[in-house]
């Protein structure tokens, strides 16, 4: 069945879709994780481009999004964007989250997207809480694209076990998808 919103367990860089979601940082110049993957998988353009936006703006604010072509990969488009690091103290780190999704997709709609997909964002190397994190993202996606019918389909692409259960449990309890 090919629901409006999926999950599939694996790597982001491979996916047949109009649109990947980049868990970039503010220096948008690369780093570990699903950032350094894509650049690598998506090669040199994408860094060229991702400089261009950096001298024109000064990087990427937490919560924000910027798009760049996917270079070598199967997609057209990367979307950076910053997810805030969790601490106890960032009270502001679950409204930041949601806007990372919600400015991704925006600027998915602006550039005529109509398939995307999202990396777990904010729960590698900025240890943001799974669960939390993974209701956020449903919530955020489900009221964007309730208004935006060009979005047909949105992937949340879970690259470790404990991840894709939580969606997996997640959106099997959610009718409607
Ligand atoms: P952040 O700094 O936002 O936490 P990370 O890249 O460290 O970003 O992690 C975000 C999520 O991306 C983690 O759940 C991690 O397991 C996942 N991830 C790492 N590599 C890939 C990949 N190639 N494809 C999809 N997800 C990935």
């Amino acid at each position: 069945m090919n629901r409006r919103i999926d999950i599939f367990r694996g790597d982001i860089t491979k996916m047949q879709v109009d649109a990947i979601v980049n868990a970039a940082n503010t220096s948008l110049l690369g780093g570990g994780g699903v950032d350094g993957a894509i650049h690598r998988a998506g090669g040199p353009a994408i860094l060229e481009e991702c400089i261009k936006i950096r001298n024109r703006q000064g990087g990427c604010k937490v919560g924000e999004a910027v798009i760049t072509t996917a270079g070598n990969m199967p997609a057209k488009y990367v979307i950076h964007t910053v997810g805030p690091v969790w601490s106890q103290s960032n009270k502001q780190a679950n409204e930041l989250l949601a806007n990372a999704y919600s400015n991704s997709l925006k600027l998915a709609v602006e550039n005529q997207v109509e398939t995307i997909a999202f990396p777990n964002i904010s729960t590698g190397i900025y240890h943001f809480p799974k669960d939390i994190a993974a209701e956020i993202a449903i919530k955020t996606i489900k009221e964007i694209i309730s208004k935006h019918q060009q979005i047909r389909q949105v992937i949340f692409v879970c690259f470790d076990d404990e991840n894709y259960s939580i969606y997996e449990q997640l959106l099997s309890y959610q009718c409607g998808n």
